[in-house]
């Protein structure tokens, strides 16, 4: 084992090849439906939303997709990330436990979330796109794809969900810098918005529901698509440049994981560590656990139902086949925006069905100990969304400590949290609150499910 703190790779390591993990699967995940027909949607379907390139991705059977030099060229600009070793949060946790950490907070947004803007962008620009629309919850996602956008000459029209909006005005004006349009949601510009408007002029908004104004404008132009930034099968795979450097910076810190953590908001950052490890599971080479960490408050895995449901509130996309809360659930308002989706991706729902990963799901008290913690002996002060896999992280290293084990534990710490300051006041002023959540509310979102 290495003495280092530090793992850096050279420009050249960037990977080559984003990697599916699909064809390795001992069954294929269930396909989207067409929200009309109950037909699994083609591309046809799909060519309203997203270009050519990414449908393809989409369904894709190759193992590896090369990744363009153009976009390999715009990764350049903050990859290959670090791989930490977390010793000073090890000596203070006291555990033989060596903890590892890949640090994707040093991209232009703070976030994981440019592995996967940068090439929807591309490829939109290359088929001759002008203007991408997305939504966003904390603003992560939208100010990746703002950023991305900027790279290749392309509009960016956003929705965010109001609630960030108010809260969050700093992430708004990231977007705004980068040259996007931003619109609180639910905002009076589309059909979808205008009706929960009417109903409720006060509405917080949520994901879904700005999902449904984003798509409604991507789909009403043709030189407009949409964007995504998580839950679907292209957006995974784009994110495993984090898994495949981290095979090879735990390999020359000379390590073998026994546990890959997580937090799962629709998946993308925890498929994008975990899938090059799990590639090499399946091969027989190593076998860490995987376990993904969700908030209790919107417990998709734990607590919601796999089944066909619509990825937005007001029942615009395809069917998916996942893990939901329902898609009329709106989570209470916790501080990790970016873990409050109703569903989970669809790839990531059969895997767990396969029993391939398990999940738990934590309070958001526990999750920003662990985060003041982090930042207390490791220097970085983590996004909210990623306290989620520190503590878990924690509370293992805490088991290493009474058993002795010496667990090689690997995490994803997906983004800093220096536009989340105020949720970290109120940690540290005992104002935050958990949230109970009630069986019955999971119920009565759960009977609005399509029933396919
Ligand atoms: C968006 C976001 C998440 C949740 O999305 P996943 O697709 O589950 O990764 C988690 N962490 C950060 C920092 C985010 O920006």
């Amino acid at each position: 084992m290495s003495e280092a703190t530090r793992v850096l790779l050279d420009e050249s390591r960037i990977p080559r090849a984003w990697y599916n993990i699909v064809p390795d699967l001992p069954a294929p995940p269930p396909p989207p439906l067409h929200p009309g027909t109950r037909e699994p949607v083609g591309p046809e379907d799909l060519a309203p939303l997203f270009p050519m390139d990414l449908i393809a991705q989409e369904v894709s059977a190759e193992r590896f997709v090369a990744i363009p030099d153009a976009v390999r060229d715009v990764y350049r600009l903050w990859r290959p990330t670090p791989l930490i070793r977390a010793r000073r949060l090890e000596r203070a946790l006291g555990t033989p436990a060596r903890i590892y950490y890949k640090y994707e907070g040093g991209s232009p947004a703070g976030s994981h979330k440019p592995n996967t803007a940068v090439p929807q962008a591309y490829y939109n620009a290359q088929q001759g796109i002008r203007r991408l629309t997305t939504e966003t919850g904390a603003g992560q996602w939208g100010s990746s794809l703002a950023f991305a956008c900027a790279q290749f000459g392309l509009e960016c029209e956003i929705w965010m969900v109001r609630a960030s909006y108010d809260q969050k005005p700093h992430r708004r004006s990231l977007m705004q810098v980068y040259g996007a349009t931003v619109h609180a949601s639910p905002s009076p510009v589309t059909k979808a918005g205008s009706a929960i408007l009417a109903e409720n002029p006060d509405s917080p908004g949520s994901l879904g529901i700005a999902i449904s104004e984003a798509v409604e404008v991507a789909g009403g132009a043709d030189d407009t698509r949409y964007a995504l930034g998580s839950v679907l099968n292209h957006v995974l795979m784009h994110q495993t440049v984090i898994g495949e450097e981290a095979l090879e910076q735990l390999a020359a810190f000379g390590e073998t994981p026994d546990l890959i953590i997580g937090c799962t908001g629709g998946g993308s950052n925890f498929a994008g560590l975990t899938f090059p490890f799990i590639r090499e599971k399946l091969a027989g080479r190593i076998s860490p656990e995987i376990r993904a960490v969700e908030p209790a408050a919107c417990p998709s895995f734990t607590r919601g139902r796999y089944a066909y449901d619509f990825g937005d509130t007001a029942g615009f996309t395809p069917l998916l086949k996942m893990h939901t809360l329902g898609h009329g659930f709106v989570p209470d308002p916790i501080h990790a925006g970016g873990l409050r989706y109703h569903g989970m991706s669809p790839l990531l729902s059969h895997m767990y069905e396969l029993g391939m990963f398990q999940a738990v799901a934590k309070g958001q008290r526990e999750c920003f100990e662990a985060g003041v913690r982090f930042a207390r002996t490791e220097g970085i002060v983590p996004a909210p969304e990623p306290t989620h896999a520190l503590a878990e992280a924690i509370s293992e290293a805490l088991r290493c400590k009474e058993t002795g084990e010496e667990k090689v534990i690997l995490t994803a710490l997906c983004g800093h949290g220096h536009f989340d300051l105020n949720a970290y006041d109120r940690y540290l002023s005992g104002a935050m609150e958990d949230f109970e959540l009630p069986q019955d509310r999971i119920e009565e979102a759960l009977a609005t499910l399509p029933g396919v």
